[in-house]
C-alpha cells in the first residue's frame, strides 16, 4: 500500500530539496531530481508545453473525454477547514429523493452526456451504501461510465458498487503532508489519513477500472510537495497495478469557501503542473473541471489535458432543477456542452463520451 512507503517519500522529497540548486535539468530525465527541480525554477515553459502535447497526442490522439458531475447529497459530518460543505458550516442540508435521482439522471443524459461522476458529501448515515447503491441502479439504465465520488470504502464495499455496475473510483487526499493534514481536518473519519490513501487500492483490488488522484492545489504553501507526492503516487499505482487507467485531477482551491489561510497557484504555474505531470507519467489522464475559468480549459486542450467536466453543477441536484443553494465550490466555466464541443473541434479534437462501452 502507498501508506507504507509514502514516509520514504517524503524523505526522498526533503533529501532533494537541500541539494536542488546542484541539480542540472534535463527534459529527457524521468526521475525525482528533475519532478522537484522543474516545480521550483524557471524553465522554458513553451519547451514543456510542447513536449507535453506531444506525448498526450501520441498516448490519446486528439480526443477529450466529457462527463459531468451529479451531487445527490450534502450531508457531510467530516470538519473540513476548506470545503463549503463542511459540517463546520450551518448550510441547507439535503439529499436527493430517488425520484429527483433519475429526473437529474434523464436530464443529463439528454444534453448528450453518456459518463457520470456520482458525488455526495461524506456522512455515512445519511448516503448509506445502499443509497447509493440505489442510485446507481438508476443510473447504470442510462449511462456507460458510472464514477463515483463519496466517501472511502472498504475492499468489500467497493466490490458491491463494482458488481453492480461503477466503473470507477475518485478519491482526493488533498494533501499528502500528514502533520497539515492532521491540523486542517478538524473532526470525522476524515482525519485517518491513511485510511484514505489507501482507499483508491482497495477500489482497484474490488475491480474498479479506473481511479482518479490529486491534491487541492492552494492548501499547502508548499504545492510543489503536494504535486511531487501525487506524481510519485500515480507512478506507483501504475506500476503496481497496470491493469488499471490512472488520472490525476489538481483542482485549486477557491479561497472564498475556505476557513483557513490559502496559498493561490497562479495560470503559468498551474500550466506548468499538468505539463510536468504528463512528462512524469505519459500515460495517465488528466482532467480539469469546471472550477477552472474558460480561458485557461481552452488553452490547455491539447497541451496535457484528456478530461474535462461540462455543464457542473455543484448545488444538489442542479441538473433538471435547481433544488437547493449551498454549493461545494463556485463554477467558473458556465458554458453548455455544445459550445464546449465547437471549441473542442474548432482545436481539431474530437469529444468523447465515455471510456468503456458494454458488451
Ligand atoms: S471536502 Fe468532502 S469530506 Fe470535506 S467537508 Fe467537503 S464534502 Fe465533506
Amino acid at each position: 500500500m502507498f501508506s507504507d512507503i509514502i514516509g520514504f517519500e517524503t524523505k526522498q522529497f526533503k533529501r532533494i530539496k537541500k541539494i536542488i540548486n546542484d541539480i542540472d535539468i534535463s527534459y529527457n530525465e524521468t526521475d525525482r531530481l528533475q519532478i522537484v527541480k522543474f516545480l521550483n525554477f524557471d524553465v522554458d515553459i513553451e519547451k514543456l508545453a510542447l513536449r507535453s502535447k506531444e506525448l498526450t497526442d501520441y498516448f490519446f490522439g486528439k480526443t477529450i473525454l466529457l462527463y459531468t458531475p451529479l451531487y445527490i447529497s450534502n450531508y457531510c459530518i467530516n470538519g473540513c477547514l476548506y470545503c463549503g460543505f463542511s459540517a463546520l458550516n450551518k448550510i441547507k442540508r439535503k439529499k436527493l429523493s430517488l425520484n429527483d435521482v433519475k429526473k437529474e439522471i434523464i436530464s443529463i443524459k439528454e444534453k448528450g452526456f453518456d459518463t457520470i461522476l456520482i458525488l455526495t458529501g461524506e456522512d455515512r448515515r445519511n448516503s448509506s451504501l445502499e443509497y447509493i447503491l440505489k442510485v446507481i441502479e438508476i443510473a447504470k439504465k442510462y449511462f456507460s461510465e458510472i464514477l463515483i465520488e463519496i466517501y472511502p470504502l472498504e475492499e468489500y464495499e467497493y466490490r458491491k458498487l463494482v458488481n453492480n455496475g461503477i466503473t470507477g473510483v475518485t478519491l482526493y487526499q488533498e494533501t499528502y503532508d500528514k502533520k497539515f493534514y492532521d491540523r486542517i481536518h478538524k473532526f470525522g473519519p476524515k482525519k485517518n489519513f491513511n485510511y484514505r490513501l489507501d482507499a483508491v487500492e482497495r477500489a482497484i483490488n474490488a475491480g474498479v477500472k479506473e481511479v482518479n488522484i490529486g491534491p487541492l492545489l492552494g492548501l499547502n504553501k508548499n504545492y510543489d510537495f503536494d504535486v511531487y507526492m501525487t506524481v510519485i503516487h500515480g507512478q506507483y499505482i501504475q506500476n503496481n497495478y497496470p491493469e488499471v487507467e490512472l488520472a490525476i485531477s489538481y483542482p485549486r482551491i477557491q479561497s472564498s469557501v475556505s476557513k483557513i489561510k490559502t496559498y493561490p497557484v497562479k495560470d503559468i504555474d498551474f500550466a506548468k503542473i499538468i505539463f510536468i505531470t504528463r512528462l512524469f507519467l505519459n500515460r495517465v489522464g488528466i482532467n480539469i473541471s469546471t472550477r477552472e475559468p474558460q480561458y485557461m480549459r481552452d488553452n490547455l486542450i491539447g497541451l496535457g489535458i484528456t478530461k474535462m467536466s461540462a455543464e457542473a453543477k455543484t448545488t444538489v441536484g442542479g441538473h433538471a432543477k435547481n433544488f437547493y443553494d449551498a454549493k461545494q465550490f463556485e463554477i467558473n466555466d458556465n458554458r453548455n456542452l455544445v459550445d464546449i464541443i465547437k471549441v473542442l473541434k474548432l482545436k481539431n479534437y474530437r469529444p468523447e463520451f465515455t471510456n468503456w462501452v458494454k458488451i
